[in-house]
């Protein structure tokens, strides 16, 4: 039997791909979609308007109605989306695959009560080569220390509401427990004027908008005489999509509650 999947924000950028993986991969199954209420596209047909041949399975304007006919609910939204979702997944039993960047932390606790009820793979990035790069940007970090000043850079398109990314705020969590720092105090956002010599103990973020740049973000290890750079360029949506989709049936074989990252779907913890 497939995996049933529901995708919460099907008629937006990421959901018209994940509508697209979720077609494409014979573990699962499209029951579901459902956008915004009062959208343009309720009613739609989601296979279509990914581009996709008819499903069979038009966007709805509310979740609850449909919980009942989905295993699994990936949801690419806005933090108070998916929080609502996450809430109403818990009470109904049903797993979670949560892309939606930018929550606070008191959503990011409300999504860590819901997993304590059923299982939910939270990550800000699902592509296989930014999890592996998180790795190996743990691995840099530690080995060259505080002798190297460490900045996050990252690039995205014009349409992004939140900055920095979640991947480059994600970086800079491995970063800060690997050199023994605390993110929150160490985190440096932009710089503007007479900013003094730079503080070794802290992690810098640029954050640059644009045109149609799907994720770009690179690390930058500052030595003296020497710098390395670890880079991840995005290209297409799908290579998100495809690791939302994996970490659907990933999930759905879980047994019993949790929060889990694609660190745990690949295997890499
Ligand atoms: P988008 O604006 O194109 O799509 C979001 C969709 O959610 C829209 O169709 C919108 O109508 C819908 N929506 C809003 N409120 C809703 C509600 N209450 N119920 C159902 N649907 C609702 O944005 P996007 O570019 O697709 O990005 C969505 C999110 O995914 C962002 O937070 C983005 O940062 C994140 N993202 C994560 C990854 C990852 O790998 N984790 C990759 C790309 C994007």
């Amino acid at each position: 039997m497939p995996t049933r999947i529901g995708i919460a924000g099907a008629a937006g950028r990421m959901g018209r791909y994940l509508v697209e993986a979720t077609v494409q991969n014979p573990e699962l199954e499209l029951t579901a979609a459902v956008d915004r209420p009062g959208s343009d596209f309720i009613g739609c047909d989601a296979g279509e308007l990914a581009g996709q041949m008819r499903l069979g399975v038009p966007i709805q304007g509310a979740l609850e109605p449909v919980l009942d006919r989905v295993d699994v609910l990936i949801d690419f939204t806005l933090p108070e989306a998916t929080v609502a979702h996450a809430r109403a997944c818990g009470a109904a039993g049903v797993r979670m695959v949560i892309g939606t960047t930018g929550l606070s932390d008191e959503q990011k606790a409300e999504i860590a009560a819901v997993s304590a009820r059923v299982g939910v793979v939270f990550a800000a990035n699902y592509s296989v080569g930014v999890t592996l790069s998180l790795k190996l940007i743990d691995m840099a970090a530690r080995v060259l220390g505080d002798d190297f000043d460490v900045e996050v850079v990252e690039a995205h398109h014009r349409h992004k509401i939140d900055a920095p990314s979640g991947t480059a705020l994600r970086m800079g969590e491995v970063l800060a427990d690997a050199l023994g720092r605390d993110l929150k105090a160490c985190a440096v956002y932009g710089r503007e004027g007479r900013t003094g010599e730079r503080d070794g103990r802290t992690i810098g973020f640029e954050t640059i908008r644009g045109g149609d740049v799907v994720g770009d973000h690179t690390v930058m290890f500052l030595g003296l005489g020497e710098r390395l750079e670890i880079t991840h360029r995005a290209s297409s949506r799908m290579t998100f999509a495809k690791g939302a989709a994996r970490s659907a049936a990933w999930v759905h074989a879980k047994e019993g509650a949790g929060l889990f990252d694609m660190e745990d779907v690949l295997g890499l913890r």
